[in-house]
């Protein structure tokens, strides 16, 4: 399931949005309403929205240039960017590699947090500016929040916990250390963990203490923070052990295709009833058209499989689909997750020669993960 919608796209880096972020702008529009009420009262309702809603723009604003600075530092040297998800406490630029040293990741992850007080100084000055001028009250007040908001941005990015800027400084000074990534991403993440957990339990002490508000805000932000550290541990302790590994080590071979033109009524008794797999690789006129997934069937009403083919309930074949069987699980990992199909047709030149699912990769790393201890 994917959990982020494409936003916009800036300096060809693809800017999304984790559905997460929309309960902040929320929460944040609506307290800042609640703000400006209470501090100009003389101002009409419209009007305490329209400022609020100014300011949370320029606030999402803040946060997009934040992590835009993380990028540009990972472009310039050198690492591709997918692109950059914004979550709730800020974002994440998805790296397309982990740097190579240690020095790149610390000037990336300090990039950000520059660029929050860089912000902040600004803000200052322009609500200085503003007031030397007699600028109305309340404009100069949405100065002194983004100020606010800006300073708040670059410490907690500092917090030493994985992923957070700070934590990737941390980890990036173990690396330089200890000489070994994965066990500075584990010391970092395990930051990581420790804070959220902090952050947690002042929430509940908070909320014990009637502030409600903010001792949700407090747990809501560790167990995001949780979440983040667990899988941004895993997913480095996944590529250190599976990188190297070829797609045809690990493929299953002996493919069994479904003709193309047999009905869904057919495929299912004598296909998948039998041989039990999820998806089944479609060929026609012994070429490679599609992929037809159980799940796709399913989508289909049962009194129409008789009358539906394999063809038109297929996935067609793209470059998505498949993988050369000389290509590295980690390029695999990738694919699998943005082909959301769940497993790849391994090709030899424009010949099928095993299918590799995702359940392949994980037991792999399982069992490899078992005898690195
Ligand atoms: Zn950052």
């Amino acid at each position: 399931m994917r959990s982020s919608v494409k936003l916009l796209t800036v300096f060809r880096i693809p800017v999304e949005i984790n559905y997460s972020w929309l309960i902040i702008f929320g929460l944040v529009l609506s307290t800042l309403a609640a703000n400006f009420s209470a501090d100009f009262p003389g101002l009409s309702g419209p009007v305490h929205w329209l400022l609020a809603f100014l300011t949370a723009i320029l606030f999402f604003v803040s946060i997009l240039a934040h992590e835009l600075s993380h990028a540009v530092v990972a472009l310039r040297a050198g690492l591709p960017i997918h692109g950059i998800t914004l979550f709730i406490f800020g974002g994440v630029a998805q790296l397309g590699e982990e740097p190579e040293n240690p020095g790149v990741e610390l000037r990336m992850a300090l990039a950000g947090p520059a660029m929050s007080f860089l912000l902040a100084a600004l803000f200052y000055v322009l609500g200085q500016i503003m007031m030397q001028l007699g600028a109305p009250l309340y404009l100069a007040k949405i100065a002194l929040y983004l100020l606010t908001i800006n300073v708040l941005l670059g410490v907690f990015n500092l917090l030493p916990g994985f992923p957070l800027d700070g934590g990737r400084v941390l980890r990036a000074l173990l690396w330089q250390l200890t000489g070994n990534l994965r066990r500075a991403t584990g010391i970092a993440a395990f930051g990581g963990k420790a804070l959220a957990v902090t952050l947690m339990l002042a929430g509940i002490f908070l909320f014990f203490r009637s502030y409600y508000f903010n001792g949700l805000w407090y747990i809501f932000i560790g167990f995001f923070l949780l979440e983040a550290a667990d899988a941004s541990y895993r997913q480095v302790a996944l590529k250190k052990l599976l990188s190297g590994v070829r797609v045809g080590q690990i493929m299953t071979q002996n493919v069994i295709t479904v003709p193309a033109d047999l009905p869904l009524s057919r495929l299912v008794e004598d296909y998948f009833f039998r041989f039990r797999f999820a998806a089944f690789p479609v060929v026609a006129d012994d070429r490679l058209i599609g992929l037809l997934t159980f799940h796709a069937i399913k989508e289909i009403e049962r009194e129409r499989w008789s009358a539906v083919t394999a063809r038109e309930a297929m996935i067609p074949i793209t470059t998505r689909l498949t993988i050369d069987r000389h290509a590295e699980l980690t390029t695999a990992l990738a694919r699998l997750a943005a082909s959301g199909s769940g497993r790849l047709l391994v090709m030899e030149g424009d010949k099928l020669i095993g299918i590799l699912s995702q359940r392949d990769i994980m037991s792999l790393f399982e069992y490899k993960a078992e005898v690195d201890k």
